[in-house]
């Protein structure tokens, strides 16, 4: 859905509309070839994240039901995004690590160009629990993160900042793929990360809007977006640090991130908000079998993917 925010780009143009008003000219507005100063974050089609969620159900199935760490299924997911990456133009790199005597793998995708002293991260993880498929944990975040990653190469955005995005093995095993990459960074290149953005469980079938409360930069340009849709948003609290923004956070990282929920109960105050079932969990089929495509709030999944846009484009620009 194309929803309006504030931007940057949107602010000029609401003092052209206005210098039009006042004056009946628009004599003070900038010519309409003038560069922008930034790029307006996209809108991303909630249907195409979709289509990614649709792909990693298939592969989970085509594997034994699942796309664990050290399952064929796991592999399969990495490959599927690595060639969408690729195809789109990214520098990717296959990170292998090993936890329980499996080989696990982070993927990293480098946009080229932009100050690589100031990087900007964005990442999820990419496996799921033996038990299923996972499809909102954490396909979801998988999946709105690549269609992120392809729109940035689709509109050939370039950027201040350098833009670099991850999908993490072996969070279900400890956030394990995650704090490998954190510790194998040199103490320079940590130091260039400026930011990194958390993506895990955005599609929640009964979803609240948790916005982490990390680093107050990060969180705020959240909340302005919610803010400018007129969603409600709580702090996440259902197990701060139970996922892959916790090794950044440990290593100074400014992180921030978006949730949706998972096995906590939504209380009635917090349906006033935002609808849904009260007493329920927000996802009932957190870490089980039935965390499919069927378990997925299209609204959420939607609003956090725009979200999550609208947070890589303005925090990089
Ligand atoms: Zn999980």
């Amino acid at each position: 859905m194309k929803l309006s925010v504030p931007g940057r780009a949107t602010a000029a143009a609401v003092v052209a509309a206005a210098t039009l008003l006042t004056t009946g000219s628009i004599a003070g507005a900038a010519p309409a070839s003038a560069p922008e100063t930034a790029a307006a974050a996209p809108d991303l089609p909630v249907a195409s994240v979709k289509a990614h969620l649709t792909q990693f159900q298939s592969i989970a199935a085509a594997n034994g039901g699942n796309r664990a760490h050290g399952r064929a299924g796991y592999k399969a997911s990495v490959d599927y995004v690595k060639a969408k990456l690729d195809a789109a133009g990214f520098t990717t790199t296959v990170q292998q690590f090993t936890s329980g005597g499996l080989t696990g793998y982070n993927l990293i995708a480098d946009w080229p160009g932009g100050d690589t002293n100031q990087v900007i991260m964005a990442g999820s993880h990419l496996d799921s629990v033996a038990s299923g498929a996972g499809i909102n944990d954490n396909g979801s975040g998988s999946a709105a993160v690549l269609e992120a990653a392809l729109t940035v190469a689709r509109t050939n955005y370039q950027p201040t900042k350098h833009l670099r995005f991850a999908w993490w093995g072996a969070e279900e095993r400890g956030l394990v793929g995650s704090r490998y990459y954190v510790n194998n960074l040199s103490s320079a290149n940590r130091a260039r990360i400026s930011g990194y953005l958390n993506f895990d469980m955005i599609g929640s079938p009964n979803p609240g809007y948790f916005v982490y409360d990390d680093d107050p930069a990060i969180e705020k340009t959240f909340k302005d977006y919610f803010a400018g849709i007129g969603v409600a948003t709580e702090i996440e609290t259902e197990g701060d640090g139970r996922s892959d923004h916790a090794p950044f956070k440990s290593a100074g990282v400014p992180v921030g991130g978006l949730f949706t929920g998972a096995s906590r109960a939504k209380t009635a105050a917090q349906v006033t908000k935002w609808g849904g079932t009260a007493g329920q969990a927000f996802d009932r089929c957190y870490h089980s079998s039935c965390d499919t495509t069927s378990n997925i709030n299209d609204t959420a999944l939607d609003r956090n993917s725009d979200a999550l846009a609208y947070a890589v484009w303005e925090l990089s620009s």
